[in-house]
Parts: C-alpha cells; structure tokens; sequence
C-alpha cells in the first residue's frame, strides 16, 4: 500500500532524459514509490513525492535534480 505523502508544490525532480540510462536505481530507494519506469520512460509521481532527494543521491548518470519554483 502506498504511503500518502503531504504534496510541496514549491519543488519536483526534474528528470534529465538525455542522461538517464533507466537502470532502475532511483525506483528501487524510493520508499514512497513514486517513480516508475513506463516502457523505457522514467516516470515521477509529483502526488506520491515528497522530494526526499534519496533518488538524485544514488542515480549514477546525474541525471535528477531538485527543481526549486521561486
Ligand atoms: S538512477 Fe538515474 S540513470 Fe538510473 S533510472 Fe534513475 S534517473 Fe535513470
Ligand atoms: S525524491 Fe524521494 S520520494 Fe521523490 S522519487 Fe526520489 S526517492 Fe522517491
């Protein structure tokens, strides 16, 4: 079952398509299951993360990052 999480509108993890190698590492620390992979597409569930950063930490490519809206 998947845990709600209180959704912070003022940040996102932005996904950088041309970096990503879908290797599955980002999916597999998230303990709020709010990725996926969709075919060969990284998918991030805005309403399901709470933008712990663990993903960004642990992706080999660099290719997540924090999106801060001003
Ligand atoms: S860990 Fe990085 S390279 Fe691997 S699927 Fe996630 S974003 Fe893509
Ligand atoms: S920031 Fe945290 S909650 Fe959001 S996708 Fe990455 S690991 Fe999951």
């Amino acid at each position: 079952m998947r845990r709600r999480t209180k959704k912070k509108n003022d940040r996102r993890i932005v996904i950088d398509r041309y970096r990503c190698a879908y290797c599955g590492a980002c999916i597999s620390v998230c303990k709020y299951n709010a990725n996926e992979l969709v075919e060969t597409f990284l998918s991030i569930n805005e309403d399901e993360c709470n933008t712990c950063m663990t993903c960004i930490r642990v992706c080999p490519m660099k290719a997540l990052s924090l999106e801060v809206k001003k």
